[in-house]
């Protein structure tokens, strides 16, 4: 076990994500680049940093363009005593994203049509943007709406939509072959706890784990992107290269609340990285898998025909299945230290299995004795089977075409607590592990 499984992960990653909390990210833009700024603080002992890659907006990926980039200096509505109604300032939240610079007064009657409300949610600010179409817009509750007077506001927005870039970010760590883990997480949301201060941060802890194991039997991919266009963009300069190496892989969303797991299937649902995260998720208190059909973030591109890759989403709560998302509502309340703590547990022990997830065959024929190696209790009284049963059970299912996670799942003993049994019984030379099936 790594000096980073300790106790206070969750308490580490959790004042990330209040650090990174407050800065208006979007898919373009300043607050990226201080978000990636923070990153490269926090897994600075790792001895890797982010290699930041940019695009210029007109470029044509696939059947996208990368859009102009969007800079924000301030934004607010006024009443005409200049009191402030909403401010930027305040929360990100109050202005729609990639909104266009405007400086005009209105009645409250013509303002309307520029406000984003939630009816549904009366209290809580809506999560709004609109990047593929030039507009503005700011976003309120409904019961702040409903409480205006009849006034004259004014609608400021100090913006700029320019011919820039767009940003994105990787590490890349090397192991003792090519084939690689991938992690991918997406930066273009602002002020929103879950989505995706949290996958940011659990993302970023990841690279501090992975640099600290002492060996690596894969090579690790971590990229740091904005939804839809990163991804979009990361694999038209990368897909031969990712079709060849990417081994298993990961997209990070909403992964820092502490109710549900979940698991968002590849589209053949059978990758050895819907294998393992099914097998980690199954013994958790409580846990949903969604088929592909219900995709909404990166693993759609990941797994877009004549990409198809080996990659599931993985979220606590799922974007979309609770009420907070995408509002203010999702705040740093709603994700926690115990959330994270869950979330690093399960995507760390992914890791561990896969590094591990060889073909076990047992070395000797029948039944090998373990009380001679010491591996069984020598007293044996009602009781004491419990001990040794998991390690009966792994050998009886080590016949060479079974991988560490159906062994696992043939006795019901999590992946990860087979991890220890392996080891002990290889370094007594009762198991034998190889890289293909049947051997
Ligand atoms: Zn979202």
């Amino acid at each position: 076990m790594s000096i980073s499984k300790e106790t206070d992960v969750g308490t580490r990653i959790y004042g990330l994500a209040k650090e990174i909390f407050p800065i208006c990210r979007s898919i373009t833009g300043e607050g990226v680049l201080q978000t990636y700024n923070i990153i490269n603080r926090y897994i600075k002992d790792s001895g890797y940093q982010l290699s930041i890659m940019n695009v210029n907006s007109g470029e044509d990926v696939f059947d996208w363009q990368i859009p102009k980039e969007w800079r924000i200096n301030e934004a607010f509505i006024e009443d005409e005593n200049h009191n402030h109604i909403v401010d930027f300032k305040e929360n990100n939240l109050h202005l729609m994203g990639y909104s266009a610079p405007v400086d005009r007064w209105l009645s409250l009657d013509e303002m309307k049509q520029y406000i984003y409300t939630e009816p549904s949610q009366p209290d809580v600010i809506p999560y709004v943007t609109s990047y593929y179409k030039e507009r503005y817009g700011f976003c309120m509750s409904q019961n702040q709406l409903n409480n205006l007077p009849d006034d004259k506001y004014h609608l400021f927005i100090d913006s700029k939509l320019f011919y820039g870039k767009l940003t994105y970010a990787e590490v890349f760590i090397p192991g003792d072959t090519d084939n690689e883990i991938f992690f991918s997480t997406y930066t273009c949301h602002p002020s929103m706890g879950n989505d995706n201060c949290s996958g940011i941060c659990l993302q970023a802890e990841m690279i501090n784990y992975v640099a600290s194991l002492s060996y690596r039997r894969y090579s690790y991919r971590f990229i740091f992107i904005p939804e839809t266009i990163g991804s979009i963009t990361y694999i038209s300069r990368n897909l031969a290269h990712m079709k060849e190496y990417i081994f298993a892989g990961f997209n990070l969303s909403c992964v820092g609340d502490d109710n549900d797991y979940s698991i968002i299937h590849s589209i053949h649902g059978n990758t050895i990285s819907d294998k393992v995260l099914s097998n980690v998720l199954k013994y958790k208190t409580k846990h949903t898998e969604y088929p592909y059909i219900k995709r909404a973030s990166d693993e759609r591109q990941y797994n877009a025909p004549g990409v198809e890759l080996p990659i599931v989403g993985f979220c606590r709560s799922k974007y979309d299945e609770f009420p907070e998302y995408h509002t203010s509502a999702d705040n740093l309340d709603f994700i926690s230290k115990e959330g994270f703590d869950g979330s690093f547990e399960a995507l760390s022990d992914c890791v561990d299995i896969l590094e591990k997830n060889l073909y076990y065959k047992l070395t000797v024929i029948c039944e090998p004795q373990l009380g001679k190696r010491g591996l069984y209790p020598t007293v044996s009284h009602k009781g004491t089977y419990d001990d040794v049963q998991a390690i009966l059970d792994t050998v009886a299912f080590a016949d060479g075409k079974r991988d560490l996670i159906d062994i696992s799942n043939e006795i019901g003993v999590p992946a990860a607590d087979l991890i220890p049994i392996v080891e002990k019984l290889r370094e007594h030379h009762l198991l034998e592990g190889n890289v293909n099936a049947g051997v």
